[in-house]
């Protein structure tokens, strides 16, 4: 049976409880999100699971990483729901600090980033985000101290920041990334899921099947340019507005103009209606 998982709220509940888990030198894992857990999330603490003889799951939405016309006030805030399925696969440890404890009055710090920060994909629409996911993950892995933690391919961008960024600051946990979970129609599950109407989540898996439309031409060696074409034609023709269809270098995310012998990735933003959605994908040849 597995046990209900300790909740702390505070550094020094974090601390007792991490101390603990971490007698006869058990490794400890850590998965951050957001709450409004979905599959994709738990994929990852099943991943922390077997990485690791102890997992924690760290719930908070971090203020620092929305800019004011986003949508932090309306951001899905699940907690019973969130702690039932953490329970439900035996995580040991959540840690659950509120935006007082994370940047205390006088607060005056933020981690800047460059490399695949500024690749010019989602930095370009949100400036404000890998500053705020840098600053917060920095110090969740500070309070955690994990030996690995694990972060999903589904923001393929962000995973790459945050391995640049344990690695440049000598963080200590290997960052670990995980495949992207879909609904059974191809759509990446996100928490932001929940914002789409009927309608527009019927319209939403176009994204991920006009992204496998240019995988496909790409393999059948037609041009990076017209196949790029037609997928964002694809994606326009379902209603969404895009902010890029890219495919890049899957290592530095430096912009690719062919597909060559290096490993790359496509990747898309797009919003349909008010919902903002992103996907990526590896390109095979
Ligand atoms: P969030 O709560 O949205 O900040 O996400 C927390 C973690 O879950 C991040 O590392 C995300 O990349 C990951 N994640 C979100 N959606 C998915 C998905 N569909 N498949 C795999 N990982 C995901």
């Amino acid at each position: 049976m597995p046990h209900t998982p300790a909740v702390a709220r505070t550094l020094p509940a974090l601390q007792r409880t991490l101390e603990n888990l971490r007698k006869r030198r058990a490794t400890v894992a850590l998965v951050p999100t957001m709450g409004a857990l979905h599959d994709g999330h738990i994929s990852l603490v099943r991943l922390a699971k077997r990485g690791a003889d102890k997992v924690a799951v760290s719930i908070f939405v971090n203020p620092a990483q929305f800019a004011p016309h986003e949508d932090f006030g309306s951001y899905p805030r699940t907690w019973k729901a969130d702690a039932a399925k953490l329970a439900a696969e035996g995580v040991d440890l959540i840690w659950n600090p509120d935006a007082k404890l994370m940047y205390p009055d006088g607060f005056a710090t933020r981690v800047e980033i460059e490399g695949p920060a500024t690749a010019g994909l989602e930095d370009r629409f949100r400036p404000h985000f890998f500053g705020g996911v840098a600053t917060v993950v920095a110090k969740l892995l500070a309070q955690v101290r994990p030996d690995i933690a694990i972060f999903g391919e589904k923001d393929y961008q962000q995973l790459k920041v945050v391995t640049q960024m344990a690695r440049d600051l000598n963080l200590g946990a290997r960052i670990i990334g995980a495949p992207i979970m879909r609904e059974r129609d191809g759509l990446a599950m996100s928490s932001r899921n929940v914002y789409l109407t009927p309608e527009q989540r019927k319209a939403a898996p176009a994204l991920h099947r006009a992204m496998k439309d240019v995988v496909r031409r790409l393999r059948q060696s037609e041009d990076l340019a017209s196949a790029l074409a037609a997928g964002s034609k694809l994606i326009a023709d379902a209603g969404f507005k895009l902010d890029y269809l890219e495919a890049r270098h899957a290592e530095t995310l430096a912009p690719l103009t062919r597909i060559g012998k290096e490993p790359a990735r496509l990747l898309a933003a797009a919003t349909i209606g008010t919902t903002r959605l992103i996907d990526n994908m590896k390109i095979q040849r």
